[in-house]
């Protein structure tokens, strides 16, 4: 099947990477000349574990083109979906800008049937304000042709989305019109062999879905987050507690790690987007506005920690920081933890030698050359000299570090841990200070 891809970000590149495997013809269109120029040289501007081998064999096998040229993307396909990205307002609301400039987009140069698909995340009611918009452009152009708007939410995890859009768990299309889905049925009937995944629903249920979906993982987070600070509090171990609760079907495994703060591009901007359409038709959303504060709360346990150890005076400190991306195998930073970590301890006055394994590039694009900034090429180098050593995200490499290298190095035998990685009784007794997130223990 034709299909054109409107966004070649984390959701549009890695969709249409997966359906071009499976033999589909992907177009993916961009306004970003440059991303589409290094696309076109074989080069991926964003990390994602086993994305490049398979856009490179597409591309090579001419299944999957980029370009800017918009027309062309919608000759080119008979499936348009829209992927691009869909930022907070300045109210926390979710901005349609780009998706409606698509809309507008198709309108202008659709000359044949086409089903028009949603896979930005955006809010209920979204779809009908793309149909309206289609449908006035055709009518200023006196075009007479057929199309449907289809609501189809992306549920990959940045880290392991190429995974999960080749074994989706998962596929929810909305729309009440047969023609599109039967199309969209067709489009992903290879991720349906080994059993029926798709979940049809109409359009509205299909956009809350979305939201409830991110709102529910966020929520069991600053669930966990909560519990952790009372477990801090009342001399309890959070971990204990949570492999006590996680052993329960109804509660599971999922989600109840305790931490710093969630980040990312997707659940702190859909929290705030639901919270907002919610108080947009007059319901108060209490349990979302208490996730939000939640987190925002958890993004400065670190720091309290840090000052509750040094003093709140860090001029002349130096930090060592393993981990900037806002989780492990993507190097995005969106809304990362690790930044309202840094502005704290540059506020403070100490100097941070910061590493992780993919977000070096990132990091130094979004906060340049600073006296107060060293990147470090390894998690070893980053300890040289420090007082402390901090950690914001859990990639597996720092699981099991060497702990010996580790006093060795730092001017203080001090960790703070924002993902309970370390055994807090296995670090004392080596003579570390170790503070981890809600083990009561700390110290
Ligand atoms: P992104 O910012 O990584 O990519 C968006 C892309 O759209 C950019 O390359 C941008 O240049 C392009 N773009 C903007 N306007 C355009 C236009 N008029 N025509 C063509 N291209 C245009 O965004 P993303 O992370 O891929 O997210 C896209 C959507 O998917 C968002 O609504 C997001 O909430 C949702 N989503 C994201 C994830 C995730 O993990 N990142 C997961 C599920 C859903």
């Amino acid at each position: 099947m034709k299909v054109t891809v409107f966004g070649v970000g984390y959701v549009g590149l890695v969709q249409a990477s997966v359906l071009a495997d499976v033999g589909h013809e992907v177009c993916c269109v961009d306004v970003d000349q440059d991303k589409v120029d290094r696309l076109n040289q074989g080069l991926i501007p964003i990390y994602e574990p086993g994305l490049e081998p398979m856009v490179r064999h597409n591309h090579d096998a001419g299944r999957l083109t980029f370009t800017t040229d918009a027309a062309a993307g919608v000759h080119h396909g008979k499936v348009q979906f829209i992927a691009v990205g869909t930022p907070p307002d300045e109210d926390g609301s979710a901005d349609l800008q780009y998706v409606l400039a698509v809309a507008d987009t198709i309108a202008r140069h659709m000359d044949s049937p086409k089903v028009v698909v949603d896979k930005s995340t955006v809010p209920v009611g979204t779809a009908d304000k793309v149909r309206q918009r289609i449908a006035s452009v055709l009518k200023e152009r006196g075009a007479d042709v057929a199309f449907q708007v289809v609501s189809n939410p992306e549920f990959l995890k940045e880290g392991a989305a190429v995974a999960d859009c080749m074994r989706p768990d998962r596929i929810v299309i909305g729309s009440d019109d047969e023609v599109a889905i039967e199309v969209m049925r067709e489009l992903y009937e290879p991720f349906n062999r080994q059993q029926e995944r798709t979940v049809i629903m109409d359009v509205r249920s299909a956009e809350l879905t979305k939201y409830a979906a991110n709102c529910m993982l966020a929520t069991k987070i600053s669930f966990m987050n909560e519990m952790a600070n009372l477990a801090e509090k009342l001399g309890a171990d959070i971990e204990a507690v949570r492999r006590g609760i996680g052993s329960d079907p109804r509660i599971g495994y999922h989600f109840i790690y305790p931490g710093c703060g969630y980040g990312g591009s997707c659940f702190p901007k859909d929290v705030q987007a639901l919270i907002r359409a919610a108080d947009g038709i007059g319901h108060d959303a209490k349990i979302l506005k208490a996730v939000e504060q939640v987190n925002d709360d958890q993004k400065t346990v670190l720091m309290r920690n840090i000052r509750r150890h040094f003093g709140d005076d860090l001029k002349g400190r130096t930090i060592a920081l393993w981990g900037l991306a806002f989780k492990p195998n993507t190097d995005d930073m969106r809304e990362a933890p690790s930044r309202v970590l840094l502005a704290a301890l540059w506020e403070a006055g100490a100097r941070v030698q910061a590493y992780d394994p993919e977000a070096m590039e990132e990091t130094q694009r979004i906060f340049g050359h600073r006296d107060n900034l060293v990147l470090m090429g390894t998690k070893e180098a980053a300890l040289k000299g420090a007082d402390a050593l901090v950690i914001c995200t859990e990639w597996q490499a720092f699981r099991a570090p060497d702990f010996d290298f580790i006093q060795q190095e730092l001017r203080q035998p001090v960790i703070f841990d924002g993902r309970n990685l370390y055994d807090p009784e296995r670090l004392a007794k080596r003579g570390f200070h170790y503070y981890g997130i809600g083990r009561g223990l700390s110290i």
